[in-house]
């Protein structure tokens, strides 16, 4: 699943010159699986289908991302990212499930109800 929200905004002190810091969805994916899903780091690499030293890497660089937006009082944006979902994801518009296409054929109608009226969720 792609993250539910696209960005988090600091309440109280905030200064929206500053930059925002910007977390890829790789690295969302990974403090997730190990921080809310409490998957170790070698359940997570398997799923991710990525080495374990990489998904230290990743988690490394969540952790330091996350404490220094909450510390410093900053905006996250959640955007980007290649490896893991690098292709389209698309929401259906009467049953709001998201879903992607590992085809890479633009799906006509949604996966799970049917209904036509799907649109694509930009990253
Ligand atoms: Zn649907």
């Amino acid at each position: 699943m792609p993250p539910r929200a696209k960005a988090f905004m600091p309440v109280g002190y905030y200064k929206s010159s500053s930059e925002a810091v910007q977390l890829n969805i790789e690295e969302f994916e990974v403090f997730r699986l190990l921080d809310y899903e409490g998957l170790t780091q070698v359940e997570a690499a398997k799923l991710m289908q990525v080495s374990r030293s990489g998904v230290a890497r990743i988690y490394e660089k969540a952790r330091y991302k996350l404490a220094k937006a909450l510390t410093e009082a900053k905006k996250i944006n959640i955007e980007g990212g290649s490896n893991l979902f690098d292709n389209d994801w698309y929401e259906c518009e009467r049953c709001n499930s998201k879903f992607n296409n590992p085809a890479r054929e633009s799906p006509r109608v949604c996966p799970l109800c049917n209904s036509a009226f799907i649109h694509m969720v930009n990253n």
